[in-house]
């Protein structure tokens, strides 16, 4: 049977499995910093004990230049103070410490 214009073949079909994946990945990671409503009630608690804001007001103190931040070069990452938890690179807490 020929295979027309349109029509799935096995090859289009194993491929759109292979990138299902990838895209719920990256919405997966992309979350706890672009939603503060998906964050546990935890992580919001200890956000509000440390005055976590987002964005920071002072551009030259974020979370990026933080000593407690360890992502590299991205938007959102991990902070040792929050446990791992993920903040976003943009904001601040009262704990900021310069990276040194
Ligand atoms: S300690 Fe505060 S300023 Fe530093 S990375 Fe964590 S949340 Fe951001």
């Amino acid at each position: 049977m020929p295979v027309g214009e349109g029509m799935l073949t096995r090859r289009s079909v194993m491929g759109m499995i292979a990138i299902v994946p990838l895209a719920l990945t990256g919405r997966a990671q992309a979350m706890p910093c672009g939603d503060p409503a998906t964050l546990s009630a935890a992580q919001k608690s200890m956000r509000k004990s440390l005055g976590f804001k987002s964005p920071a007001p002072d551009p030259a103190k974020h979370c990026a230049t933080c000593a407690f931040f360890t992502g590299k070069g991205v938007d959102c990452g991990p902070c040792a103070l929050l446990s791992g938890g993920i903040v976003p690179a943009n904001g601040v807490c009262d704990s900021w410490a310069k990276k040194g």
